[in-house]
């Protein structure tokens, strides 16, 4: 059989042993031969993908290739059907004269490849690379294409007359097949991204896309003018403004379905001097909305403090940070953990950013007189048991908040502040009596979010002694820093994790507060207490490689 042979032949290599292989077999015995051999190899841990490919490669003297650090010819790409490539996990990516270079995970399928050479009238190469590889290229190269052939079809039937801007309430134009599609397709391809915001900006001569990943706006691609107010309206059309109305800003949604999950897309214009200025921010409902606390990222010792404080029956938890830095993530986790059939559990959000099973949530609206505290003071007359308060805006709604703690609820809410500590300290400064905050505050989590280096280009060098310092280290060790590869579309950053502080209120912490003490009394209550800075947790997390000293820094000195 062809698989025990390529057990063999790893065997012969000296690149597993007699034994993983017996384990390897084994379990594929158990599947009935459903389980390829390389699937398992890497399922069980004994080689990575990427290894076990190149061996593979060796062994049937094909030439290995990896996807992410080629240009993959446009060209090629095409001459594969989308629906081919992904069937049968291929993609072309070079023409040489009457040649198809063709990637794929399985050059022995003789089927797959003579089904090309009949559909492309070529010659085919195999070469090999791994699946996960092959199918990101998919995704990557036929939706960019997808807008491609978008743009063309549109300047094919309005560019030919640019005579001046595009007049364009013609109902048919914004219906039009090209329009509808490119307004889906930006939206898919930032949600593939992983972009958590599409702006799409009018300047005089052109219009350009960004999308925000991992914090940073990055573009997209540029479309012309002539697009720019069919698109808009279209955009505002679905998301239910009013598209006559082009001189005040509006706001709206719709939802869309990507990759089966259900998008919830927020939308937002604002008229510029040169048009109007779409900013989406796409909210995905359903299964990726709620994560465990368990996923919040939190190291083992914050994990367990915060675990006790969601404990406490009743008082004040607090978390704390500035604009984008996961508060909401995390408030919603925490109630995903304590909210249970036999508790009431209300919200008050300003905007209910993510709908939650079971729970009633209500939205802030200022112009109908619905304000937090108003939102408070009814929903504290439907006896619940647990409260979420979006955030603690002003004083009024940090007193009601803090009152319904004392009265035996729980209370979980956000404030903007630095640190967790200087939140004991600004609550007092708003007005809130400190034995009040002292009887009442659980505690406070104060966190950020930083940038996770890309595991497939970072750049190994030993720390200086600046840095050392800023790490809180005696002395020099290894650590990375960004670099930049087609994987992390050359930020050398892949993805964010969040660091923590957390200040469990405890008898003593509470003393420091119900006596008026000042930041640092509490922060070093705190620290006798367990407490772990978000530097020493910044620290940890370059120290171990997964972040940069240029992320510490960013994430724990500017606020
Ligand atoms: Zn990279």
């Amino acid at each position: 059989m062809r698989n025990e042979r390529i057990g063999d032949y790893l065997v012969s290599q000296g690149l597993i042993t007699d034994e993983q292989l017996q384990r390897v077999l084994a379990v594929q015995k158990e599947s009935n031969g459903t389980k390829k051999f390389g699937d398992v190899v890497v399922e069980l841990g004994i080689m990575s993908e990427v290894n076990f490919t190149k061996a593979l490669a060796g062994k049937l003297r094909v030439q290995y290739v990896d996807l992410d650090s080629i240009d993959i010819d446009t060209e090629a790409v095409q001459k594969v059907p989308e629906a081919l490539a992904r069937k049968h996990t291929v993609i072309a990516i070079a023409i040489t004269g009457k040649r198809l270079t063709v990637a794929t995970n399985d050059p022995v399928n003789f089927i797959v490849l003579e089904d090309i050479k009949v559909s492309t009238g070529m010659d085919t190469v195999p070469v090999l690379a791994t699946t996960s590889a092959i199918n990101k290229a998919i995704g990557k190269n036929y939706s960019m294409q997808n807008v491609d052939n978008v743009l063309d079809s549109i300047n094919s039937t309005v560019g030919n007359d640019l005579g001046g801007p595009m007049d364009d309430e013609s109902n048919d134009r914004v219906e039009s097949a090209p329009i509808v599609k490119l307004a889906t397709t930006i939206v898919e391809n930032a949600f593939r991204a992983d972009a958590t915001d599409i702006h799409i900006e009018p300047f005089k001569t052109y219009t350009r896309i960004r999308i925000r990943v991992n914090g940073d706006l990055v573009e997209l691609m540029n479309i012309s003018s002539a697009v720019h107010s069919a698109l808009t309206t279209r955009l505002k059309l679905i998301s239910g403004m009013n598209i006559a109305e082009k001189r005040i800003p509006q706001d709206g949604r719709f939802t869309q379905t990507v990759d089966g999950t259900t998008l919830d897309v927020r939308v937002s214009a604002l008229p510029t001097v040169h048009g109007e200025k779409i900013v989406i921010r796409i909210l995905s409902t359903g299964q990726i909305a709620l994560r465990k606390i368990t996923d919040l990222g939190m190291s083992d010792y914050n994990y367990a403090m915060f675990e006790s404080m969601l404990r406490v029956p009743h008082g004040v938890i607090l978390v704390t940070g500035p604009t984008g830095s996961g508060k909401t993530t995390t408030l919603y986790a925490a109630l995903g953990e304590i909210a249970k059939p036999n508790v009431n559990v209300i919200t008050v959000e300003d905007p209910v950013e993510k709908a939650i099973d079971g729970i009633n949530q209500c939205q802030v609206n200022q112009k109908a007189g619905m304000t937090f505290a108003a939102a408070l003071r009814s929903i504290l007359r439907q006896d619940p048991d647990i409260v979420m308060i979006g955030e603690m805006r002003d004083a009024e709604t940090a007193d009601i908040g803090i009152r319904a703690a004392i009265t035996g609820h729980l209370v979980l809410s956000t404030l903007h502040t630095n640190d967790a500590a200087s939140t004991v300290v600004r609550l007092v400064d708003m007005g809130i009596p400190s034995y009040m905050v002292a009887t009442s505050l659980i505690g406070v989590i104060a966190q950020r979010l930083v940038k996770v280096l890309c595991p497939s280009c970072k750049k190994p060098r030993m720390s200086t002694e600046e840095e050392n310092e800023l790490m809180g280290i005696p002395s020099s060790i290894q650590i990375y820093e960004p670099c930049g590869c087609p994987e992390c579309n050359n930020t050398g950053y892949r993805g964010r994790t969040a660091i923590h502080e957390i200040v469990h209120c405890t008898a003593k912490v509470s003393s420091i507060i119900a006596a008026n003490g000042s930041k640092e009394d509490i922060e070093k209550a705190a620290k006798a207490n367990g407490t772990r800075l978000l530097r020493d947790n910044a620290s940890e997390l370059v120290q171990a490689g997964e972040t940069s000293i240029d992320e510490l820094v960013r994430a724990t000195f500017s606020v």
